[in-house]
């Protein structure tokens, strides 16, 4: 066993390696866009009418109208399981397939021919190994379904719809004849569309009630897109593209598209593709928008002059894929370019890491893509983002797991007096607020503007300045100034969007964040927030990535086929055994949990903080996986001290309880491994307990002459640390200001203040944890005033 073990290190060693070249290569290609399209030949069937994403493959389903025999056409449906690379015939044999619909593990399709008899809607509740015919319909030609509802179309008939799973069906139109054919049908929970020839209806409640479109009638409208309140509308004429952005309500063309006929349209993440005739090349092709559908580029596919898109795939993987299918010619393939992220690295990490993942690691409040403005008057956060953060990974995270809203930069949690080094060269210059405390901006030369708050007033650089520093000088230590409850570094990023030299004309809407937008599901809300206040009409900035470092992250295609089943993420493994489906898999490095989440028995081990989790075919969160995913995790073993090598753990986040939960694990101390087997993914991490779990306490002496509760004279304070035979690392704070400035305790002090001052004082201990705070009322009258008219708390010593 052991034997296994270390033949099994070497391979990760050396599969870490490749990980890291894979990285590499992967930013420097990312500008590339080009997008080839490949025939897939394993499918010969030059007659797929219908492409459909399921979780667990593509389907296709043939149509061919004429003399039936041969291998192809088999007039029926065909699943693709490992991305379009073999292809299997899974039935409905001769009956030829006029539309599929996958929807909550049940495929349905619409046939042509009649077979013994039997002819129709048919579903399958299996994926495909066994067919039940559900309705001998009329002759149908689109097939859709929302959560209640079944919407068939017909080509005589208009539409039926049917809410108890297809045992009974409602006729929605009066009459029957050409006028009645159905040719675009597109369900989503809102709303529900639907074409004939020269009209367009809709419904919002699920069929019940359908009304018309007018501004849509005689385009000859067949084909739509609902994207949440944006809808596309296309035209099988000359007609082109029509958008609304308003559900429906008002409907405008896409100027941009030219009055080409629209040959089906899909959504893949934030892209929109369309099939187009190309005037230029001559020939048909599929077009894309990456800016919501106003602008549209032609990706390449080269159909023939007659030869149009008849339907549209895609399949969640990396890369994802688009299939189309052109008529008489087959079905093409090409990868989806992911989004780009802008990069302008030029940053370092501002201290002195041991390992570069402590970037992520340490950060214990993101910027907030949703609104970044704390503290900004003009304009107030809206209240249904007021109690949660969205971070550049487009996660939506809800206090207090990281908290806090609105926050315009990064909380970096580090020790207190750990010494700040400019990110990168520049003009450093002092500023100071209230809620900053000792803050130092630089101007770097390339147009942005690092700023660095709450440092101590020991060693910072300067006082006033501009003056020029170099990428690594110190300009300060981590301390307690300004609006803090414990030592960390607040830093944030602005543009100097006007390049006018000048940042102080760049607030707030030059804020951005240096970890750029990395969803590639939505686009980043801050980049598009407008809004109008007091001062002015404004606009949020596009967050670039500027850090000389790559956060740790890796996306995977998970193939039952495939020799390896793991994922490697520098020193964190998952292995997914035995796997069924292909999947893709995403591992992240993640921020540390959150202060508040754990107790003060346990301590979360550095670089232990991961998200994993598996998408289906279509994009769906894999929720739970019957076999066991084995999870391991190397640890650096300088994290391990102070820490009961017994309770060394993972846990997961339970994001329903808002807690952390152990999971069963083993540690082996020669590999400094940490083993467990989970059958759902989540947000992991290692906490261990700690040796010494006696909460830290402060005790407080105050010696001085005293009358009655006065002291006559200065007093002097003392500090002592409880329940620590060791004190070395542990601080202790205070403040003399109602927690609006903080200091480090060094030596006995004394008050000299007249009055009443209230002294606030707690100790952190080596965790990092906080002691509660105390609080301590000192009197102090030196010259020997009359007292008795003192009664407010907190205000300032007066007399008669
Ligand atoms: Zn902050």
């Amino acid at each position: 066993m052991i034997k296994n073990f270390k033949i099994h290190i070497i391979f990760r060693k050396t599969v870490f390696l490749i990980v890291i070249a894979l990285t590499i290569l992967k930013i420097t290609t990312q500008e590339v866009e080009a997008e080839t399209w490949e025939k897939v030949q394993t499918l010969g069937s030059t007659h797929i009418k219908v492409l459909e994403a399921t979780p667990e493959g593509l389907l296709a389903g043939e149509f061919f109208q004429g003399t039936v025999g041969g291998s192809y056409p088999l007039n029926g449906i065909y699943i693709s399981r490992d991305l379009g690379e073999t292809w299997e015939f899974i039935g409905l044999k001769n009956r030829g397939i006029t539309d599929l619909k996958y929807f909550n593990g049940i495929i349905y399709a619409t046939t042509y021919y009649t077979i013994n008899n039997t002819y129709g809607i048919f579903y399958s509740d299996d994926m495909g190994e066994t067919w039940q015919n559900l309705w001998l319909s009329p002759s149908s030609t689109k097939i859709d379904r929302d959560s209640n509802t079944i919407y068939l179309g017909t080509e005589h008939y208009g539409i039926y719809t049917s809410t108890d799973e297809g045992q009974t069906w409602n006729k929605v139109f009066e009459g029957s004849g050409i006028n009645f054919k159905i040719y675009g049908l597109q369900s989503s929970e809102n709303i529900t569309l639907a074409s004939t020839i020269s009209k367009v209806y809709k419904t919002t409640d699920k069929g019940s009630t359908w009304e018309e479109i007018y501004p849509l009638h005689n385009l000859g409208i067949n084909s739509f897109l609902i994207d949440g309140n944006t809808i596309f509308a296309g035209s099988s004429g000359t007609k082109g593209l029509y958008v609304s952005r308003d559900m429906g309500l008002t409907w405008e063309k896409v100027l941009d598209f030219g009055s080409y006929s629209v040959d089906k349209l899909i959504k893949f993440e934030n892209r929109y593709y369309a099939g187009r005739y190309d005037e230029e090349k001559q020939n048909y092709s599929v077009f894309v928008s990456t800016d919501g559908g106003i602008s549209w580029e032609n990706t390449g596919l080269n159909a023939s002059i007659i030869d149009k898109v008849v339907s549209f795939g895609t399949i969640y993987s990396e890369p994802p894929l688009l299939f189309s299918s052109v008529s008489n010619m087959g079905i093409f393939k090409t990868e989806i370019p992911r989004t780009n992220l802008a990069f302008n690295s030029f940053l370092n990490i501002p201290w002195n890491y041991k390992n570069a993942n402590e970037l992520i690691d340490n950060i214990t409040s993101f910027f907030d893509h949703s609104y970044p403005l704390l503290g900004y008057t003009y304009h107030p956060e809206p209240e249904n983002e007021s109690r949660s953060t969205l971070n550049f990974l487009g996660i939506k995270d809800v206090e207090p797991k990281i908290y806090y809203s609105s926050h315009g930069g990064y909380d970096f949690d580090l020790n207190f007096g750990t010494q700040i080094i400019a990110s990168s060269s520049g003009y450093a210059s002092y500023y100071y607020c209230k809620d900053c405390g000792n803050t130092i901006k630089i101007n770097h030369p390339n147009g942005y503007q690092t700023t660095y708050m709450h440092l101590q007033e020991d060693d910072i650089l300067t006082k006033a300045g501009p003056v020029w520093v170099e990428t690594g000088d110190v300009i300060g230590k981590v301390g307690l100034t300004g609006r803090t409850t414990g030592p960390h570094l607040h830093f944030e990023v602005t543009k100097d969007r006007n390049g006018n030299g000048n940042f102080n004309d760049d607030f707030p809407t030059g804020k951005i964040d240096p970890f750029g937008w990395q969803s590639n599901e939505k686009n980043d809300p801050w980049e598009n927030y407008f809004w109008e206040d007091t001062l002015g009409s404004h606009k949020g900035t596009e967050s670039v990535y500027l850090w000389n470092y790559i956060n740790g992250n890796l996306i995977r295609t998970i193939n039952p086929g495939d020799t390896s089943n793991e994922i490697v993420l520098e020193n964190k493994h998952a292995l997914f055994e035995s796997p069924i489906h292909l999947f893709t898999t995403k591992m992240l490095n993640y921020a540390k949990p959150a202060i508040n989440s754990y107790n003060q028995i346990l301590k979360y081990i550095e670089n232990t903080s991961f998200t994993l989790k598996s998408f289906n075919q279509t994009g769906e969160n894999i929720v739970s996986f019957i076999n066991p995913v084995l999870i391991e995790i190397f640890v650096d073993p300088e994290n391990l001290t102070g820490i009961n090598l017994n309770s060394v753990s993972l846990y997961f986040y339970n994001e329903v309880s808002n807690i952390w939960e152990e999971v069963p694990s083993l540690f082996n101390e020669e590999l400094n491994k940490i083993s467990a087997t989970v059958d759902h993914l989540s947000w992991f991490a290692v906490f261990g307990e700690k040796e010494n779990v006696i909460p830290i306490s402060t005790d407080i002496i105050i010696s001085g002459s005293q009358n009655d509760i006065w002291f006559t004279e200065p007093p002097l304070i003392e500090f002592f640390v409880n329940n620590r035979e060791n004190t070395h690392n542990i601080n202790t704070y205070y403040s003399v200001d109602n927690g609006d400035t903080w200091q480090l305790y060094e030596t006995p002090f004394y008050i000299n203040t007249e009055g009443i001052t209230n002294l606030i004082y707690k100790s952190q201990d080596y965790d990092g944890l906080m002691e509660q705070e105390h609080e301590q009322t000192i009197h102090i009258n030196l010259s020997g005033k009359t007292t008795g008219k003192i009664k407010v708390r907190d205000a300032a010593f007066q007399t008669e």
